[in-house]
């Protein structure tokens, strides 16, 4: 993780490299079961190069404790490492770029379970979905159980959508218990070692095919799609929000 962080701060493979004062590859625990991916760095966090500092970073720190963690027990990282000027979305070539680093972050780390928070994290793994539809859902996605949640940023501008995202939140212990339980049905799975190359781009993608629980793309459980009640009433997003600050 160190070295991918390294590489990350030295990177210039697309412009956002060219603007910004901090790069943030993310952090959190590297044993940490559950994965939060944003979507690229705010002010706040180019300033000071860690991820999910400003006012949508405490939103998240709160809806952490609801589930009993705080950063330390989870890694938080985004789909872009540099910020967007003037916070704008990430464009497709710049997440296209970024892509690698957070590929081999998931490949380390092999979380239990990861949250997308916002609209580009989600369609990284469910492209074409909406929000409303996906959300609160966990699903599994190339050999990953996928929790898609609204971006906390969205909560800052409206308040309509907060409770939402907090009982997105507060189902995550059960989603995660779900998994754990279908794992202990089934041979454990052996994870080979990852190496770290220097050279991230040149490397063949080095995928784990890792069926938790036996759980496969093709058939869907009742666990990969434990929807929770009553959370997908939610009006959709009149008009696109910058997540970032
Ligand atoms: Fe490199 Fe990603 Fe930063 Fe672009 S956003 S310069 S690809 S680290
Ligand atoms: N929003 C994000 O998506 N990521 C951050 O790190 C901060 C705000």
């Amino acid at each position: 993780m160190d070295e991918i962080a390294q590489l990350v701060r030295q990177c210039s493979d697309c412009e956002l490299g060219l603007t910004r004062k901090n790069a943030v590859p993310g952090e959190g625990s590297s044993t940490a079961e559950l994965m939060i991916i944003g979507e690229g760095p705010g002010s706040q966090e180019d300033l000071t190069g860690r991820p999910f500092v400003g006012r949508a970073g405490q939103f998240l720190d709160e809806l952490l404790g609801y589930i009993g963690l705080n950063r330390g027990d989870v890694f938080i990282a985004n789909m872009v490492k540099c910020r967007p000027p003037g916070n704008r979305d990430p464009l497709p070539a710049e997440v296209l770029a970024c892509d690698k680093y957070l590929e081999r972050q998931i490949e380390l780390l092999n979380p239990a379970l990861i949250v997308t928070l916002g609209r580009v994290s989600l369609a990284r793994f469910f492209p074409g979905e909406s929000m409303t539809q996906a959300r609160g859902k966990v699903r599994n996605k190339d050999g990953r159980h996928i929790y898609p949640v609204m971006h906390p940023a969205a909560a800052l501008y409206r308040q309509e959508v907060r409770p939402g995202i907090i009982e997105d939140f507060k189902a995550i212990p059960g989603v995660l218990e779900g998994i754990r339980n279908a794992g202990t049905t089934t041979t454990p799975v052996a994870v080979s070692p990852v190496a770290v190359s220097p050279a991230l781009a040149d490397e063949p993608s080095t995928e784990q095919q890792l069926s938790l629980g036996g759980i496969s793309d093709a058939s869907p459980g009742p666990i990969t799609e434990s929807a929770v009640p009553g959370l997908t009433s939610e009006p959709p997003a009149e008009k696109q929000l910058s997540l970032f600050e």
